[in-house]
């Protein structure tokens, strides 16, 4: 278990944010601040999410419905991409404010050209204190057969691959390019096979279209040593339709699965994890949970996201993003991209998914597309 007191007190100036921070901030309040950063409910800033495109070979029926993200849709240029030098900047300030765990997510992130070289950038971090980073990556798994071995080599350890169904037609629907699961499947393999653990399959849970799919996937992946984690449909961006009818809960999810296999709970990892876990009482292994709309954990969340295109969002359900990419092109120094993100940090007051069960209109106000800040 890592410390979480450094105790290291840092000076900070006045600094103006954007978007979802969009005050000005008072020199005073920013005088000083101890490591780790913490908001203004007191959560510490531990966890990036970097969207390395938001491109995507797939179209999930839950995030980039084909028609919405149809043919002529337009994803951003080239150019406007955070480069592989950018984002190991933006990796390095974060790790100075505290991150000490990176995932790498998208749109689909081994779409991205020559992804292993930013994997071999970051791998190579460390925590003020000399620690590794905890470096993942989330996939959809279609290029992973190909893959597994050179992202190994860069110096990944870990990966979590997404998989919503074992049958070939359920998972064709889900996805919506008819993609088969047996090549996730054989991606999943491969991994294994490099050396990749933990390997974490996510699952999402859409009623009406693949609950039915939750015993098959708990019963493929018994004995495995790959955790799959169910998570609730979620009302991310304002495309995917979502109402509450389609969401299927965790405690649906964990009936249906210990009638057939008895689980014992063993809770959250640690405080900030998304996922519930629990252990088949046969010992074949574990299986999580992620209940964001049916018990929301936005009291322990500390996760920040860096979009592609270099926007920081303080959280998966914000409507505007915090530019970084401007003044990383502007030749801004790190101490002053330090101090950028850690006045947006400490105005932080996001519980989106806590509003949510308070107020019914919540889920209906603009909000980022899952896409383009990953998961
Ligand atoms: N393309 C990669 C993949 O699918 O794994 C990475 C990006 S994807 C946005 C990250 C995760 O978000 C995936 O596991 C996906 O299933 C999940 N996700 C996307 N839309 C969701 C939604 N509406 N509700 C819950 N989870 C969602
Ligand atoms: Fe693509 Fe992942 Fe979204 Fe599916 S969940 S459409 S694979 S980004
Ligand atoms: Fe974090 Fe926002 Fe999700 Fe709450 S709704 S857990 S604050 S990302």
């Amino acid at each position: 278990m890592k410390s979480f007191s450094l105790g290291r007190v840092i000076p900070l100036v006045e600094v103006s944010v954007t978007g979802s921070a969009e005050r000005a901030f008072p020199v005073s309040e920013l005088a000083t601040t101890e490591m780790p950063l913490r908001d203004a409910r007191m959560r510490p800033l531990r966890d990036l999410r970097i969207s390395v495109t938001d491109r995507c070979n797939f179209r999930c029926v839950y995030c980039m419905p084909k028609e919405v993200f149809g043919r002529d849709y337009e994803f951003l240029p080239r150019g406007e991409l955070l480069s592989f030098e950018e984002i190991e900047r933006v990796a390095r300030v974060f790790i100075g404010l505290g991150v000490e765990k990176i995932r790498l997510t998208g749109g689909e992130p081994l779409l991205r050209k020559d992804l292993e070289c930013l994997v071999e950038r970051l791998a190579a971090m460390r925590t003020p204190s000399g620690e590794d980073v905890e470096l993942t990556l989330t996939t959809n798994g279609s290029l992973l057969s190909r893959k597994a071995r050179s992202l190994w080599d860069a110096g990944l350890t870990r990966i979590t691959v997404s998989l919503d169904a074992m049958n070939a037609t359920v998972f064709q629907q889900m996805n919506g390019v008819n993609f088969p699961a047996a090549l996730v499947l054989e991606g999943i393999d491969a991994a294994l096979h490099v050396g990749l653990a933990p390997v974490k399959v996510n699952m999402v849970v859409k009623r009406g279209v693949n609950e039915a799919q939750i015993l098959p996937m708990a019963s493929h992946f018994r004995g495995t040593g790959v955790e799959v984690r169910f998570i609730e449909f979620m009302d991310v961006g304002t495309s995917n339709g979502w109402n509450m009818e389609s969401v299927v809960s965790s405690s649906e999810v964990v009936r249906c699965i210990d009638a057939a296999f008895p689980l014992v709970p063993m809770g959250r990892e640690k405080p900030s994890a998304t996922s519930v876990r629990y252990r088949y009482a046969d010992g074949q292994g574990e299986i999580g949970v992620i209940s964001s709309v049916s018990q929301p954990f936005c009291g322990d969340c500390t996760r920040l996201r860096l979009s592609a295109d270099g926007k920081l969002f303080t959280c998966l359900f914000a409507s505007h993003g915090l530019d970084m990419r401007g003044p990383l092109r502007n030749g801004e120094s790190d101490d002053a991209l330090r101090r950028r993100v850690a006045a947006l940090w400490t105005r932080r007051a996001d519980r989106y998914s806590e509003q949510r069960g308070e107020d019914s209109a919540a889920h209906s106000r603009s909000k980022i597309e899952m896409s383009f800040i990953g998961g």
